[in-house]
């Protein structure tokens, strides 16, 4: 057994814990990407082992690295596992026919043909989320569909494609236009010229949509999974891509585009915008994003000083620890990501939604400007721009909120925590009003022994 829901937690419950949460608690852990891992549709498929109580037990196994539930892709596979020649062959054949209807090149001329068409017969078929061409109206006839598709929505391929609703492989939730236009001119005004849209649609043709202007420079490409994308973009504005694996769906050429598309020249400068699922696997989009940045550092042969790909990863607020565990050298900006769709919302005192979303970065946080007139001010101490809500703390000396609400400070924790918190003196930290303690005498939740908590359990080992 395995394979299936191996999200870390969902974003929801790690958000009132004491500690970060670990994968590791007697869930499933990430080995990571195998050098012989056999492939699913969706690539290389993941190396997985069971885990209870922070120990490692049972056998390891390879489990798809896109679809996190069990129902879009159902590989699995022991690592010790003979896997006989005619169930590979089997798989092979699976494999194959997975793949789309139509290949990226063929839909490139099929869009080709599709603007030539006259208005009145541009159709786009709901069910098969596809552009028609006329002789193929007759297969679709019961279908729904849409008809008069304008170049202004085929500009707009994330209004007109439905957006994916799976909550564990991959839930769509698109930028709301004022989130999406304050990231592009930061883009801009930060000096960048080419943007890596990783899993990022609506930013990709915000831009794409723009760079038929005079004055517009900005050049991106998308990375993304969502093959559907492909209808709308050539190969040199979209690879179908697996960021949990960064596996290119269109081999060597896809990643030569990329490769190109990272190549600086005459100073273009570049940086990288993702906006990952969030029931993902932390560690799995680190590696992808470091081997993104490895294309970017090779691209020139000083190495641009040692530098790093500047990126932003756009991701709830209460990964912060996961994610500087990877990369130490960002930081997290208060400001709040606002989505069209989202289900993490909640409504804040103000009225105003409040998004849990926040971008992580690894460019100085002062030249992070946050919009004066959205409430951001900047604190001189700290260095970067806050929300309004973010008080400087003079004890911890930072300002401390992660949610944008005022937090107090705690002398007991010697930290900073949320307004809704109280110290506990059972468990030692702060925590809910009506928590239920981790109740020391019966030890700790991971391994049973007595004198901490799970959150700093040892036998939770960091990886
Ligand atoms: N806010 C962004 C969309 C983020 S939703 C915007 O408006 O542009 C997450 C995106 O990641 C989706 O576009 C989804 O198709 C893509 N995605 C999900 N799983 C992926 C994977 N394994 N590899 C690459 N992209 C993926
Ligand atoms: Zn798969
Ligand atoms: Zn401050
Ligand atoms: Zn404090
Ligand atoms: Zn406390």
């Amino acid at each position: 057994e395995g394979g299936g829901n191996m999200a870390a937690g969902g974003a929801g419950e790690a958000e009132d814990l004491c500690g970060p949460e670990r994968p590791g608690a007697g869930g499933l852990t990430l080995l990571g990407l195998a050098p012989s891992a056999p492939s699913c549709p969706h690539g290389p498929a993941l190396l997985f082992v069971k885990t209870s109580q922070g120990k490692e037990e049972g056998r390891r196994f390879y489990a798809c690295s896109a679809c996190r539930d069990r129902k879009d892709c159902n590989f699995f596979q022991w690592e010790d596992e003979k896997v006989s020649e005619t169930r590979l062959a089997a798989r092979e054949e699976y494999n194959k026919n997975y793949q789309p209807s139509f290949t990226h090149r063929q839909n490139v001329e099929r869009y080709k043909n599709f603007v030539l068409l006259p208005l009145s017969k541009r159709r786009f078929c709901q069910e098969c989320q596809q552009l028609l061409l006329p002789a193929e109206w007759e297969e679709h006839s019961d279908h729904q569909f849409l008809c008069d598709i304008s170049t202004a929505q085929l500009k707009s391929p994330s209004r007109l494609l439905y957006p994916l609703e799976n909550k564990k492989t991959n839930a769509q939730y698109l930028f709301a236009d004022r989130s999406c236009q304050f990231l592009l001119d930061l883009i801009i005004d930060l000096g960048f010229r080419r943007v890596l849209s990783v899993g990022t649609p609506r930013l990709h043709e915000m831009i794409q949509s723009k760079a038929s202007q005079e004055d517009f420079r900005v050049r991106s490409l998308l990375l993304d999974i969502d093959f559907r994308y492909s209808q709308f973009y050539t190969e040199d504005e979209f690879c179908h891509y697996n960021m949990f694996n960064h596996y290119f769906f269109g081999g060597e050429a896809a990643r030569e585009t990329c490769r190109k598309f990272l190549y600086q020249d005459n100073g273009e400068r570049v940086i990288m915008v993702t906006d990952p699922p969030f029931g993902g696997l932390v560690e799995a989009l680190a590696s992808s994003f470091k081997k993104l940045m490895v294309m970017w550092k090779e691209t020139e042969k000083e190495g641009h000083n040692n530098q790093e790909m500047p990126m932003f990863w756009i991701f709830p607020y209460f990964f912060e620890s996961r994610i500087l565990e990877f990369f130490p050298s960002f930081s997290m900006m208060d400001y709040q990501v606002d989505y069209d769709n989202h289900a993490l919302y909640k409504h804040g005192k103000t009225g105003r939604r409040q998004s849990p979303v926040r971008i992580f970065t690894n460019l100085t946080p002062s030249m992070i400007v946050l919009p004066v007139e959205e409430g951001y001010r900047f604190c001189t101490v700290c260095q970067r721009y806050v929300s309004s809500g973010n008080q400087h703390c003079e004890i911890c000396d930072s300002c401390t909120s992660k949610d944008g609400r005022r937090w107090k400070h705690c002398v007991l924790c010697k930290k900073c925590v949320k307004p809704s918190w109280f110290h506990c003196n059972n468990c030692n930290c702060c925590a809910l009003q009506n928590h239920a303690c981790e109740k020391t005498d019966a030890g700790c939740f991971v391994c049973g022994k007595a004198g901490h908590k799970r959150s700093t359990c040892p036998s939770l080992s960091h990886t």
